[in-house]
């Protein structure tokens, strides 16, 4: 089966083999995607023809009533959703719950709180300036809707959640969308975009998907379209680099890797409940989605004195966790997504091998549960220790997109700051104590360099909502290394897709102008 492309208001297959996209379990062919031969400039060109200004010709609220649509939609196919994921992924039903719950959830937000900005055509903000003693002249800025098209570039890891977090701020915006997922799971993204498409819910040139290479759609690009991509940030530099882009100022959000860390505050010791909590915590992060979370806890902070208790709780724990065929339903951790990143991980985790001592797995020779390790693609969850943090240097360097942490041993708060700093930018940070102080410090030493710092005291427990869930009312995306973007934050997601411009002129043709508009307001509430 190839999967066809759907550009232009119609689907098309791409030419020759394509690229094979296989069960991470059995390494069974599911099905090709091929992006050769498809007209990828007049794929931009009609959505940016036809697409955006059908889709601008509704107010905000009407856009937000076709993203409540297409939430039905996909929550009317979640089943399928699902077993795509346990093919093409070999999710578990919790993996799979992450990535497609996770959309349908974010779809359905943005639905209900585009609401609040009700019948505009485009955003006013702040009052008119007084640029004349008469007030005859004044200038007014405004938020206008970009007439160009949004490129999705996504990551494999959530080929679900990454479309839906990006498809809705943009669709509700009003701008048509262009979606690029990564080759190796494009088939879950896929599918979500052939049933919108099918349930006709938006109009022509709104929504396109390419699977397959990017090719030359980067050149293709003109001044008002965007570009949001998550990956890796080898591949963000090239984005980010490349001639259109650079020419023609294109916006690009990136959004990157990162080595995550949680902090365990001095005050919890063994026996405590936040040190319970974050070992449970560390736990899940390392096995959900088998690691493979942009925000998956990478480094853990532990008081040295605490070092050899928290690495036995961990282990204890993950020792316990069946890793295999996520069809056996006592399994609870799965596959990476295919050979190469798990001969990626098994390079990364040599890598920190050198300058770590092995507390738990990481065995390349393990046996997976009901797989066969020839065709499979399991990495055995690993926990490693590191007694020097600061003199370390592939800890904080390179991302194991696996199912694998390393425990990293301080001394004092100095230690904390420096030892976190060493991310060089990322997307969120925990830190787990009692102590407001060692807390307010720790947050004051590290918040430049982080998108997001989860804070759990007792008072909390485990109401948090957990380090690596992104949820659709914060943001998403972190400094440096993590790629400088932002994502979500509520409707703030909708100022990448709008241009600021302010008209200095008449009071009257301002007057006109605000008629048309709403309050940013809501954006920052
Ligand atoms: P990747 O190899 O960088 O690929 C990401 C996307 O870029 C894919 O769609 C890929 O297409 C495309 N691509 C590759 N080269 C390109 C080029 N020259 N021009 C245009 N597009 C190009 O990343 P990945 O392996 O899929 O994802 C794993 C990484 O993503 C991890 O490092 C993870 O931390 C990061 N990630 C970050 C976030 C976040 O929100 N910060 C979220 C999830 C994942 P092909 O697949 O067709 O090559």
């Amino acid at each position: 089966m190839k999967l066809p492309n759907y550009v232009s208001g119609r689907w098309s297959e791409g030419r020759g083999a394509g690229e094979l996209l296989a069960d991470p379990v059995t390494g069974d062919e599911l099905a090709s995607i091929s992006s050769q031969g498809i007209d990828l400039e007049a794929a931009l060109q009609f959505a940016r023809a036809h697409g955006g200004p059908a889709l601008r010709q509704l107010t905000y609220i009407q856009r937000a009533e076709l993203l409540g649509k297409i939430a039905d939609v996909l929550a009317a196919n979640r089943d399928e959703y699902f077993r795509l994921s346990l093919l093409n992924l070999g999710a578990t039903q919790a993996d799979a719950s992450f990535d497609v719950d996770g959309a349908i959830y974010t779809m359905k937000y943005y639905s209900k709180i585009g609401r609040a900005l009700a019948e505009g055509k485009m955003l006013k903000e702040g009052a008119p300036v007084p640029l004349s003693k008469s007030h005859a002249f004044v200038g007014q800025h405004f938020l206008m809707p970009t007439k160009g098209a949004a490129v999705f570039i996504n990551a494999f890891n959530f080929p679900a959640w990454g479309f839906c977090e990006k498809a809705a701020p943009a669709l509700l915006t009003g701008v048509p969308i262009v979606v690029k997922p990564a080759s190796p799971t494009a088939w879950l993204a896929h599918r979500m975009v052939e049933d919108i498409v099918k349930a006709d819910i938006l109009p022509p040139g709104a929504i396109s998907i390419i699977c397959g290479s990017a090719r030359d759609l980067l050149g293709h690009l003109r001044e008002e379209d965007i570009v949001s991509f998550t990956g890796s940030a080898d591949t963000a530099a090239r984005i980010r680099s490349h001639a259109t882009v650079l020419g023609c100022s294109v916006r690009v959000n990136i959004e990157a890797d990162s080595i995550n860390a949680a902090i365990l505050g001095p005050d919890c010791t063994s026996g405590t409940d936040l040190f319970d909590l974050l070992v449970k915590e560390v736990v899940r992060e390392m096995t959900l989605k088998a690691g493979q979370k942009c925000t998956t806890i990478r480094r853990v902070l532990v008081p040295r004195h605490q070092l050899k208790a928290f690495g036995d709780a961990v282990t204890a724990r993950l020792s316990a966790m069946k890793v295999g065929n996520p069809r056996n339903p006592e399994v609870k951790v799965g596959p990476v997504v295919n050979k190469a990143q798990q001969s990626s991980c098994l390079e990364g985790l040599a890598k920190l091998k050198e300058e770590c001592e092995v507390l738990f797995g990481g065995d390349k020779n393990f046996q997976p549960i009901d797989a066969d390790p020839q065709n499979s693609a399991f990495v055995q969850p690993a926990l490693l220790s590191c007694k020097n943090g600061l003199d370390a240097k592939y800890v904080h360097d390179v991302e194991v997109f696996g199912p694998v942490a390393t425990l990293v041993a301080y001394d004092g708060l100095e230690d904390v700051i420096a030892i976190t700093r060493r991310g060089l930018g990322s997307l969120v940070a925990s830190v787990f104590s009692d102590d407001a102080n060692f807390t307010r410090d720790t947050v004051l030493g590290i918040g430049d360099l982080h998108g997001r710092v989860l804070v759990v005291d007792s008072t909390v427990g485990n109401q948090h909502t957990g380090h690596g869930n992104v949820v659709p009312s914060c943001v998403h995306g972190g400094p440096g290394r993590a790629g400088g973007g932002e994502e979500l934050a509520g409707l703030r997601a909708l100022l990448l897709y709008h241009r600021r411009f302010v008209v200095q002129g008449p009071a009257n043709c301002i007057r006109q102008l605000l008629a048309l508009c709403v309050d940013t307001a809501p954006l920052y509430s």
